[in-house]
């Protein structure tokens, strides 16, 4: 059972991390499929926005420049320093009027998110017989919003190509030819938030679907081993029956066989001894079963409120505890406190419910056997106290132990008879009298049970 129950979850959590993965990939694919949605979006906007008249014109006028300068670099007018620093004076100025404009035509789209647009000349390549030459443009070299190119979405790759006559030109058939090589970058202020708003839907339910099946995982995990710990506990019980019910039965049979014996039938306190265990024995069977039927769920535990002067009542159970034990050696401490308070209790089922401590005091002792009641009032309530100095129980334990059937020894190796009902027994009886029940305990040294009950202030 232990065994299955280990590989019924190995078996999940394999299920589960894969499903987790497979969720994750799916998620990483839609993002990148609304990534490229987005992208051609992009380009779509931009075209749009190129095609602008007050764009295109510009174009003209930026490009008719450029071939001016590159002509008067190319035929030797001009150093390499001095075309490059005469395009990026000119570019650099003619670049607030691009902005301007570009602002403009976005605005007349409409966007619900901002964009950033750059045109970036790369490389120059002159083409010419005898004077090949190119050039790589430095990063500062650009139209539009200034922002660092890498980190964006490239929108557009294209070759210009010119060819041009000059009249000062010394080269072979007056030519100027070169081929310039542009890219367009778009900078999308919060691209990957507005990406996942795209793809919320998909985004939230996968999201809920994966807690949902986490909660039921872990919730039929949990009671999976709930199961197993009940089954373990019920198996338990039915041992400890057994076990508490198969010495009586032993001690009933022979002294039940013993009454057919004429010497014993004679003999009259041989007669006597005989009746007084199987009556002793009778009760011990009728203890045992009371505990059955009084934990079974058919038998709602129906209790009769009276109100009690706790002192006296409380001294009674002591003194009847007492007497009960007088064969063996116990050193008994009381301290009831004589402060005359009532409550309203059930006599009869608060009395077992004490008397349970008591009696795993005694159960659950050393060789030494020390019990100590204790009483006082505070801040309305009634406390009783009982302690000893017993085996104690583990702080691990002492969360079990109030529940049915629970006993500290698992399986049948149970040095104390028991079925582990008392408590459980107790604490309902203490809780249907709106009270509490503690347990404070040090393994080998001793438990103390606490008993909170209300107190019935006179109206
Ligand atoms: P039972 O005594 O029939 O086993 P209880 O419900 O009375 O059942 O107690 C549950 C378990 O709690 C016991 O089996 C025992 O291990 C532990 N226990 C209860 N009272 C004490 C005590 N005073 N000292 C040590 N252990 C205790």
């Amino acid at each position: 059972m232990k065994k299955k129950l280990q590989i019924l979850i190995i078996v999940s959590i394999i299920v589960f991390l894969s499903l987790s993965i497979i969720q994750y990939s799916l998620i990483k694919n839609t993002f990148n499929l609304e990534q490229k949605i987005f992208k051609s979006e992009i380009e779509k906007i931009m075209t749009k926005i190129n095609k602008a008249k007050s764009l295109e014109n510009f174009e003209e006028r930026w490009k008719r420049k450029f071939s001016f300068y590159s002509e008067k670099y190319q035929i030797g007018k001009f150093s390499k320093e001095e075309y490059l620093d005469s395009l990026y004076q000119f570019t650099t100025k003619e670049n607030k009027v691009f902005v301007k404009l570009f602002d403009q035509e976005k605005k007349k789209i409409n966007l619900d998110y901002d964009i950033d647009f750059q045109m970036k000349p790369t490389l120059l390549i002159f083409i010419h017989p005898e004077k090949k030459d190119s050039i790589w443009f430095p990063e500062k070299f650009h139209i539009g919003n200034s922002f660092i190119a890498k980190n964006a979405l490239i929108v557009n790759n294209s070759i210009w190509k010119v060819e041009t006559s000059s009249d000062e030109t010394d080269i072979e058939n007056n030519k100027v030819s070169y081929e310039l090589f542009t890219a367009d970058y778009v900078k999308i202020k919060n691209k990957t938030w507005i990406i996942f708003q795209r793809m919320s839907f998909t985004f939230f339910f996968s999201i809920l679907l994966f807690i949902l099946i986490c909660s039921l995982f872990f919730y039929t995990v949990k009671s999976m081993i709930k199961q197993k710990d009940l089954l373990l506990l019920k198996t338990d019980f039915i041992n400890n029956i057994i076990h508490e019910f198969k010495t009586p039965l032993a001690t009933l049979k022979i002294a039940s066989k013993s009454l057919r014996n004429k010497k014993i039938v004679t003999n009259e306190i041989l007669l006597e001894n005989t009746l007084t265990t199987i009556e002793r024995q009778n009760i011990r069977l009728e203890k045992l079963l009371n505990q059955i039927v009084e934990i079974s769920p058919n038998n709602q535990i129906k209790l009769q409120f009276e109100k009690v002067e706790m002192s006296n009542f409380l001294k009674e159970i002591y003194q009847d505890f007492q007497l009960s034990c007088s064969q063996k050696e116990i050193n008994f401490l009381e301290n009831i406190s004589d402060e005359k308070v009532n409550c309203s209790i059930d006599k009869v089922h608060l009395t077992i419910a004490i008397q349970n401590l008591l009696d795993n005091a005694i159960k659950y002792s050393k060789d030494e056997i020390k019990v100590e009641v204790n009483s006082y009032v505070k801040d309305n309530f009634y406390h009783i106290k009982i302690k000893d100095s017993g085996i104690g129980i583990s702080s691990k334990k002492q969360k079990e132990i109030f529940k049915k059937f629970y006993r500290v020894a698992s399986g049948n190796i149970h040095n104390v008879k028991g079925l582990g009902l008392g408590l459980f027994y107790t604490k309902q009886i203490i809780e249907q009298h709106h009270g509490e029940i503690f347990v404070k305990s040090e393994l080998g040294k001793g438990t103390v049970f606490n008993i909170k009950l209300p107190i019935e202030n006179e109206k």
